[in-house]
């Protein structure tokens, strides 16, 4: 079937409700400019909601604009950047041509396509010839549809025959993952989001739902609309934590401390559901051993907070009938971000609050194909279906599938910050990626900028030139999300399906054909030689049967006709599965896994030198590394440039500069004095380049087995500050009245009454 520009009724201008939105919609209603315009069903480029919108689309061609849908996920609703997310298809800056850089150093230049295609093969035939297929790396993205997620592993082991590939959602939810599989034997959120609508407590913990998933606050509401009480559980108080019955602001770094104390509060008295303990789950009684040895005295001491807030959320929890929690990146961005996941986990299954409507559990996934993006192949250790590379059975049945003898498949690669850190040894000398911006999203980004001074060749795949593809050797011009369509799998599991609205612009292309032609010359163009995005979905279809994410019953058609389908969807017949866990967990005797969680000081304890934690995160406005929304100038109007948020007990006045130090660097900033910050803690959000890059000053320790990087706390010194640092002008955003940051004043920053002067925890 075609996959292309449909027509469509718009969602009429006014409507805010998505009941009525739903209704006008389902009756045909059109605007008047709907013979005027092609509107393209499609789906948000940003994050892990995933909301459905139309991108409108003139009699040229061109996208000049958006309208929410009703779809099931936002049903009309839509945030500061998926309404902007449009501009980006015509912006300025794209890419238009492939960008070279003679040997021996100078300016990059246009080139032909041929001539920098030929350049890439060379390289990797020359670096590959001469040190081994490991020395080159593939660094992939979970912004990408999940058809070039599967494609991209493919790529790097049949291709490339390299070991070394690994993608940037290993820096936003590989914590949850490991967790997830721990516990439960799948990685996938148990529960669809409409549950929340019939739960009776929801709770948050690490996760600012919304600044960092905005519409998904929407839900929350719901639920409290319907009486559910709300708990958040966060060092900040974030927008919804205002609202909620209960804030818990932990220091961070002491969520699983925290987890343990509410868990020996319902188990002291006498609130866990045995029956379920014994029918459905297996190790309870280690846990209940190790959580007998955190009472709320405890942990409130290693929490900074009054224990009083562990019982009371302890009796909202343990009194529940049905409870549902949710986490993201606030505690997952740790050393122990596995284990603090299993802690929620833990409380979950000894309460029995999952397997059943508004009853459930569920990680909230950072960019838009953060689930997908972690499901077919493109992780360092994973196969397609989310298979195991070193499991022996699933080797063999990928190698079949892919036409080549399993001794041919590489083994495990090492993970995202590690493959950069190899760079330094010299044990990776070329490396391509995609769709991701290390300069500025990887920890300690001196080092990151560091290693890839090391490098032989660097090749960057991106629409935009990011601070990253602009010291590559090679870079080609991609297509944005409207111009190609594709699948990708949100927050829920639900696999949705985008449309492609536009033709790229001068002569970026595919992700795919891109990958193809080098392919093509690397001589294995036979195993990559599809004519369009859905032929890559078919083949990975068939990759993904029987496996725990099994797609193959899952058709454009089908996700055409009910707007999206929960994976596993194991047969054309079958309908997906919205709900999990339900009859049984995915282990072998169908029952859940606790796990003992023991907590432990973070990577860097603060000392008499760096006596304050310093903690990261998001703000409404911006995505990631920015290197999308600090081009949009609704977006940079909005939050021009980053801040500190210090509690007013420090002494410092609104915009006064402060100097933060960590043991890998400083940056002076705009004081934001806020209350909403714990007196022993600061934030900076991490979205802007160079000199005011956040991550300059975290620390790169990774978890042991996620190899999540401790993005959420570090220690720090902070001062007076003489001159506020720099920020770099952004990066030519249209629109009127946006200048650059050189021209704002610290009185430009929000008070904290304003959304972007709160921040995120969440990355
Ligand atoms: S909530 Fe997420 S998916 Fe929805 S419009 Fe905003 S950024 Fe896009």
């Amino acid at each position: 079937m075609s996959a292309g520009p449909t027509s469509y009724p718009v969602i009429p201008p006014g409507v805010s409700d998505f009941r009525e939105a739903g209704a006008e919609a389902a009756a045909g209603w059109q605007s008047p400019e709907a013979s005027e315009v092609t509107l393209v069903p499609t789906h948000c480029c940003y994050c892990g909601v995933q909301c459905g919108m139309y991108l409108k689309v003139d009699g040229e061609g061109h996208v000049f604009g958006v309208e929410p849908s009703a779809h099931d996920i936002n049903k009309g609703k839509l945030c500061p950047k998926g309404v902007t997310a449009y501009q980006q298809v015509d912006h300025p800056d794209r890419l238009l041509h492939p960008l070279v850089r003679d040997a021996g150093g100078g300016e990059l230049r246009p080139a032909s396509w041929d001539e920098a295609l030929d350049r890439v093969a060379a390289e990797i035939r020359r670096i590959q010839d001469a040190y081994g297929p490991d020395a080159f790396g593939v660094y992939s993205g979970s912004s990408l549809v999940t058809e070039n997620t599967y494609l991209m592993g493919k790529f790097a082991r049949v291709a490339l025959k390299t070991k070394h590939i690994d993608y940037n959602g290993r820096l936003c939810m590989v914590s949850a993952a490991a967790a997830n599989k721990k516990a439960f034997g799948i990685d996938r959120a148990a529960n669809p989001w409409q549950d929340m609508l019939s739960t009776q407590v929801v709770l948050l913990a690490g996760a600012n739902v919304a600044e960092c998933f905005p519409v998904m606050s929407h839900y929350v509401w719901g639920a409290r609309d319907r009486g559910a009480k709300l708990i958040v559980v966060d060092p900040r108080e974030t927008p919804l934590a205002r609202t909620a019955d209960l804030h818990v602001p932990l220091r961070p770094g002491t969520d699983a401390a925290f987890f343990a104390a509410v868990l020996h509060a319902i188990d002291r008295d006498g609130r866990i559901d045995e029956a379920f303990i014994a029918e459905r789950t297996v190790g309870w009684h280690d846990v209940r051993e190790t959580i007998g040895g955190w009472p709320p005295s405890r942990a409130a001491e290693i929490c900074g907070i009054d224990a009083e807030l562990i019982e009371r959320t302890a009796t909202i929890w343990g009194t529940a009938e049905r409870a549902m929690a949710f986490h993201a990146r606030g505690i997952e961005h740790q050393i122990q971000g596995v284990e603090n996941a299993l802690s929620i986990i833990n409380l979950v299954l000894a309460t029995g609050q999952i397997g059943a409507e508004g009853k459930g559990y569920g990680t909230i996934t950072g960019q838009g194909n953060g689930q997908g993006g972690r499901e077919h192949g493109q992780k360092a250790d994973q196969l397609p279906g989310a298979r195991d590379i070193e499991n022996p059975e699933h080797r063999e049945f990928i190698a079949d599938y892919w036409g080549i003898d399993e001794a041919e498949l590489p083994h495990a690669g090492v993970s995202a910050v590690e493959l950069v850190h190899l760079m330094e040894t010299g044990d990776v000398r070329g490396f391509l990626a995609l769709c991701n911006n290390p300069f500025v999203s990887m920890p300690n980004a001196t080092r990151i900028e560091r290693c890839y001074d090391q490098l032989e060749f660097h090749v960057q795949i991106d629409f935009f030139l990011s601070e990253t593809a602009a010291r590559a050797d090679v870079v080609l011009p991609c297509t944005t999300w409207a111009e190609e369509g594709g699948t990708t799998t949100n927050a829920e599991g639900r696999v949705i399906l985008r449309h492609k609205a536009a033709e790229p612009p001068g002569e970026a292309r595919p992700d795919w054909w891109i990958v193809g032609q080098i392919a093509e010359r690397l001589g294995a163009g036979d195993r990559f030689s599809f004519g369009s995005i859905e032929q890559i979905f078919e083949e990975l279809r068939g990759a993904s049967r029987g496996g725990v994410a099994d797609y193959s019953g899952i058709t454009y058609e089908r996700l055409e006709q009910t707007g999206g389908l929960f994976w596993p969807v194991p047969g054309e017949d079958h309908p997906g599965t919205p709900r999990l866990f339900e009859e049984r967990f995915n282990f072998p005797d169908g029952k859940a896994r606790f796990n003992v969680v023991e907590w432990r000081e973070p990577a860097e304890p603060v000392d008499a030198e760096y006596p304050t934690r310093l903690t990261t995160g998001r703000t409404v406005a911006h995505f990631l590394s920015g290197n999308q929304t600090r081009r949009i100038g609704a977006l940079v109007e909005q939050t021009p440039r980053p801040w500190i948020e210090v509690h007013p007990s420090l002494g410092f006045a609104p915009g006064d500069p402060v100097r933060v130090i960590t043991r890998r660097g400083e940056i002076t900033l705009p004081a934001l004095v806020t209350e909403t910050i714990r007196e022993d803690t600061v934030f900076v959000p991490y979205h802007w380049a160079g000199a005011v890059a956040a991550n300059l000053m975290t620390v790169d320790a990774l978890h042991p087995v996620s190899r999540i990087p401790e993005y959420k706390v570090c220690a720090c010194r902070i001062e007076r500050g003489s001159e506020i640092t720099p920020s770099p002008p952004p990066p030519n955003p249209p629109g009127e009245g946006v200048g650059g940051a050189e021209s704002l004043t610290t009185t430009d920053l929000r008070q904290p009454s304003a959304p972007q002067g709160r921040g995120t925890s969440d990355a």
